[in-house]
């Protein structure tokens, strides 16, 4: 497997490394050296949680081309344990993450979205 090299630019004072810098407050939900995770402030289900590096990473292109395993490892095992204490894993959930304009990527720093605690429907939308 060949190594892609990141193309895309990061934006400094996108709004999640304004979070990440305190700048903007955030519910906070966990933190460790690796990862940070906060309650979207537009919740589109009973537990949305948005779980990010703390690295200047666009997208998911960019976090899997140039993130260390440490990083990329600890993005996922913090997530699993936020669905475990968010009481998620018996019922089920949701990750996502949108990646460039296809996508629907809005903010431009590497974002997982955990969401749970209803029943989620289609996972794509039917238009
Ligand atoms: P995207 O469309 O990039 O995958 O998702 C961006 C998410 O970030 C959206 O669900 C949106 O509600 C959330 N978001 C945008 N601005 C803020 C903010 O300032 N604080 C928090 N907590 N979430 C935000």
């Amino acid at each position: 497997m060949t190594e892609a090299a990141a193309t895309k630019t990061y934006d400094p004072n996108n709004i999640f490394a304004r979070i990440l810098r305190a700048e903007i407050p955030c519910n906070k939900v966990f933190e460790d050296d690796h990862v940070l995770a906060f309650r979207d402030i537009q919740p589109q289900a009973p537990v949305h949680v948005l779980v990010i590096p703390k690295g200047a990473y666009v997208d998911m292109d960019d976090f899997t081309a140039r993130a260390s395993a440490d990083e990329i490892a600890a993005l996922f095992r913090v997530l699993g344990q936020i669905a475990r204490s968010e009481g998620l894993a018996e019922s089920g959930y949701r990750v996502l993450s949108n990646c460039g304009l296809n996508g629907g990527q809005e903010v431009p720093h590497l974002h997982l979205h955990l969401v749970g605690g209803r029943k989620l429907g289609r996972m794509l939308a039917a238009d």
